[in-house]
């Protein structure tokens, strides 16, 4: 299966598939150098595979997770190109999740004023963040704040390297694929909830399906503003207290997609009440409850304190806080909410 990105800067093939590694090492001969990234994880449970295929690959390896976004672990990653003789011919393969790919990503971007790069993404997170054009770092007062535009040559999605992932990445990674369908497709959005009664053992054909109509979603957002002036902002629906939410959890205790699931509850409910929604929220909550996600937003949160966050989002011009909501499935608005409906809406909804 093969998706074909479009945006204003660069148009490239998005593959995906099971056992489609073999597409990579075709595209590789013109290039001088070729550098992988990697976190340790993913190095542990999958590179074996790669350097059989390619074993000329100059591999750096970060620590997991978040880690790998920081100051140090760039210059760290800059220093290794530099050292290995990369020039601009040479080519950067990020092979992990979001943060991999953010990183390598801008790496790739700034590495002698850019080289080219290639995603090989290995979570199902990443079909959202894969796609699209954005990479960045995190700076220590706030995240991904050092980024760059910067498009891919080509993403090559094996599903293969999906089953490894723990269940909570899946229901992270899957919350994505449920806002997808949400802003922009009902009839996909109702495939998925007559069919999907579990996130585990999902078959490669089934991701594939599901991740491919992902992207095709995020990529004509994408295609139509790639640099977030317009209607790219609502591939934000729910991140206005999703974003609120992860960032007053505790470490380890809500993922990004579980925290934007609570979320988009939360979005479903207001665009009820301003906008006369009809879509039939308690069956879409007792679908996701089946899926295993919590939709409540924790106890230990305090109403202030996700209002003074979601405040703070860049989708804010006011200073009131701004929402994507929905008229009906599968189209978005912006909006922005007063506050005596958001803390109603906010009781209702906690634990
Ligand atoms: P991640 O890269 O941190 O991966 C999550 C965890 O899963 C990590 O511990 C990783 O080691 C592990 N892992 C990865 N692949 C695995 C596999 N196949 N089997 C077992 N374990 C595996 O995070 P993510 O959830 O993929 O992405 C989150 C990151 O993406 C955040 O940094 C976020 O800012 C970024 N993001 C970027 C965009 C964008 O548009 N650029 C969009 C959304 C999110
Ligand atoms: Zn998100």
């Amino acid at each position: 299966e093969k998706v074909a990105i479009h945006t204003a800067s660069k148009n490239y093939p998005v593959y995906i598939g099971s056992d489609i590694m073999h597409l990579l090492s075709s595209c590789l001969e013109e290039y001088t150098k070729i550098m992988l990234i990697t976190d340790e994880t993913v190095s542990k449970l999958h590179l074996g595979t790669l350097i059989e295929q390619l074993p000329n690959l100059i591999v750096y390896t970060t620590p997991s997770g978040e880690k790998a976004k920081t100051f140090k672990i760039y210059e760290d990653c800059l220093s290794f190109a530099l050292k290995n003789g990369l020039d601009r011919k040479s080519v950067i393969l990020a092979f992990g999740g979001g943060a991999v790919g953010d990183l390598a990503g801008f790496v790739a971007a700034t590495y002698m004023r850019g080289i080219p790069f290639i995603q090989i993404p290995t979570t199902i997170l990443a079909h959202d963040s894969a796609v699209g054009g954005k990479v960045a770092i995190n700076h220590p007062l706030g995240k991904n704040m050092v980024g760059a535009f910067y498009q891919p040559e080509m993403v090559i999605y094996d599903t293969n390297f999906l089953h490894s992932l723990p269940e909570r990445q899946v229901r992270s990674g899957f919350a994505e694929v449920i806002k997808h369908g949400l802003i922009a497709d009902p009839a996909f959005l109702q495939e998925l909830m007559e069919n999907l009664s579990s996130l585990n053992h999902l078959d490669n054909i089934q991701l594939a399906k599901y991740l491919k109509k992902g992207i095709e979603i995020k990529s004509s957002f994408v295609s139509k503003d790639e640099k977030e002036t317009g209607i790219r902002a609502y591939l934000n629906f729910g991140h206005t207290l999703g974003h609120a939410i992860e960032a007053k959890a505790g470490f380890g205790e809500l993922t990004h997609g579980e925290s934007v699931m609570c979320g988009m509850v939360y979005a479903l409910i207001l665009s009820k009440h301003l906008l006369g929604l009809t879509f039939d929220i308690q069956s879409f909550i007792n679908w996701i409850e089946k899926l295993d996600y919590k939709w409540r937003i924790p106890s230990s949160m305090e109403f202030n304190t996700l209002y003074e966050l979601m405040k703070r989002d860049k989708k804010s011009t006011s200073g009131k806080p701004a929402f994507v909501l929905l008229e009906e499935i599968g189209k978005p608005t912006m909006f922005e909410v007063e506050k005596s409906l958001l803390e109603d809406t906010f009781y209702k909804l906690s634990e």
